[in-house]
């Protein structure tokens, strides 16, 4: 390879990085990471995600230049960046992981093919999890997952050849990244867990060791889980460590540990990864999932689904974006989630089930809220669980939490909501919004009565073929593996957990 150009995006590390790899074999390379106005614009974009993402690429940076690779930040849509960069420097390839991403990253991907094409520049996509492209079945998709996490990690990059012209760019001394305030972002308000490929590694390496050992029981819990729960979903979102690295090291340390606890938990674990890519593929399958239903059978039941939002549920809303809904441990999980940028599974799903069954909103608008809110937020991941979580996938139970439950369940001594909630039971604290029996038999009636008809049930049918899993009431996690080099044992059911 002659002259390659590293496009960086959510892969923010140097190890298991096959673009990377790749460019350690051309005869002069640079690579490139564009902050994009379409970004900043998006409506799920937030400050937290820039910070994040702005200290994983000074982190990397020396990193790359400690290697003789210049890694260049610019602010514009890539193929303007691109078409500039090509003017100082005719690069011939351009190499980058696939992303499953949101609407406008797919536009901007079709650009960026277009510009390649017209400059005769050879893009390479690499990929980096278990979503395949252009799928045509969902049969054999766990052997497939199965064969890239169990195939040889790369090996972190020793050194490039760099691209003449940005040799000073490959020194330690670069000019300092953009800021916050100066890509006109917004301040952050969140305070939020350490960024970086470094962070990610000690997260891994902390949770397979000993840190996971409770897991199984502190996941549900938000008092638990903060500690119990892995905590790398922001790096597997930014991809400061990939996929198949937090895969084979967890095989290794269930494999390794004489701690039989340890390994129990961490084959609780092990499951969960691979719906992370299970529910990816939703979303890389029918890019639609994103604005409008799984099973159209549910278009315009709720408002906010192509049926405007009248005052009433708008006010819902923003009690509930502002945890002021009078239930108080949906009120103590948005205020944490807010003040985080994190939040445990289970709180996640009682969030979104109170808004569905509730408050009677779409999951579009609460979700745009939570992707702001998640650091973690994964496309794929979200628009799924958000539409399975409200009921309009057509194959999944209806599950509505109940708040005081999950209170009772999860905080048993109020510690939670006492730490997040400190108003509640003074006069301060605002009466219920809604009435939680007559609003539930209210969305019921017409989710169950929409859910029994006969398209509906077609239409369930179809969205099965297309996007479930190929075991009965099974995610992927537990489909036979075609490949038998994981010696991953079949991961728990998720029922009555999840689905
Ligand atoms: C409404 C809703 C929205 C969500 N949005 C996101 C999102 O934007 N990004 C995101 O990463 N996760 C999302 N999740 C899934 C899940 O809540 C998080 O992955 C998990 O809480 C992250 O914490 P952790 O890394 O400590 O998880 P752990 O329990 O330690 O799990 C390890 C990894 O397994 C994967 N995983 C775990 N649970 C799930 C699940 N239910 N579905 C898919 N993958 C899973 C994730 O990659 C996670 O990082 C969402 C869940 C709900 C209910």
């Amino acid at each position: 390879m002659n002259s390659a150009l590293v496009w960086l995006k959510r892969d923010l590390r140097l190890h298991d990085h096959a673009p990377l790899h790749a460019a350690q074999g051309a005869r002069a390379a640079a690579a490139l990471f564009v902050i994009e106005p379409a970004w900043l614009q998006s409506p799920e974009f937030s400050p937290s995600h820039l910070h994040f993402t702005l200290q994983c690429l000074a982190e990397l940076r020396r990193e790359l230049a400690a290697r003789g690779l210049p890694l260049l930040v610019r602010v514009g849509e890539v193929p303007a960046v691109l078409q500039q960069l090509h003017a100082e420097w005719p690069f011939q390839h351009l190499l980058s992981h696939e992303e499953t991403g949101t609407g406008w990253s797919y536009q901007r991907d079709i650009a960026v093919g277009r510009w390649c094409r017209a400059a005769g520049v050879a893009w390479q996509e690499f990929p980096q999890t278990g979503v395949v492209r252009r799928l045509r079945s969902r049969e054999g998709w766990a052997g497939r997952w199965a064969q890239r996490m169990d195939a040889p990690l790369l090996p972190a990059p020793t050194q490039f050849h760099t691209a003449a012209g940005f040799a000073g760019a490959a020194l330690a001394d670069q000019p300092d990244l953009p800021t916050l305030a100066r890509l006109g972002a917004g301040p952050l308000t969140q305070t939020l867990q350490p960024a970086g490929e470094r962070a990610a590694r000690a997260t891994l390496l902390s949770f397979i060791t000993g840190r996971g050992r409770d897991y199984r029981r502190a996941l549900s819990s938000p008092l638990t889980a903060e500690s119990g729960c892995s905590r790398l979903s922001p790096h597997l979102a930014f991809g400061t460590v990939s996929m198949r690295q937090v895969h084979q090291a967890t095989e290794g340390a269930m494999a390794s540990t004489p701690d039989r606890t340890l390994a129990y938990a961490l084959h609780g674990f092990a499951g969960r990864l691979r719906w992370h890519c299970h529910f990816m593929q939703k979303l890389e399958d029918e890019p639609e999932i994103e604005f409008r239903n799984f099973a159209r059978a549910y278009d315009g039941l709720r408002p906010g689904d192509g049926v405007p939002m009248d005052e009433v549920h708008a006010a819902r809303l923003q009690a509930w974006c502002e945890g002021r809904t009078g239930f108080p441990m949906v009120d103590a999980c948005m205020r944490s989630l807010c003040a985080t940028g994190w939040l445990n599974f289970r709180m996640r799903a009682m969030l979104v089930s109170f808004a569905a069954y509730h408050l009677g909103l779409h999951w579009r608008e609460p979700g745009l809220f939570l992707a702001r809110q998640f650091l973690d937020f994964e496309p794929g991941i979200h628009w799924s669980q958000m539409q399975m979580q409200s009921g309009t996938t057509g194959i999944n139970t209806l599950r509505i939490y109940s708040p005081s439950k999950q209170a009772q369940d999860q905080d048993p001594q109020g510690e939670f909501v006492r730490r997040w909630v400190p108003e509640f039971g003074t006069p301060d604290y605002p009466a219920p919004i809604v009435d939680e029996k007559s609003a539930l038999k209210a969305t019921k009636e017409l989710m169950y009565g929409q859910r029994a008809k006969p398209e509906a049930r077609a239409e369930a049918d179809a969205v099965q073929q297309r996007h479930g899993s190929r075991k009965a009431g099974l995610p992927p996690s537990g489909m036979k593996r075609s490949t038998g080099r994981s010696k991953t044992p079949a991961a728990p059911s998720p029922q009555g957990e999840l689905f």
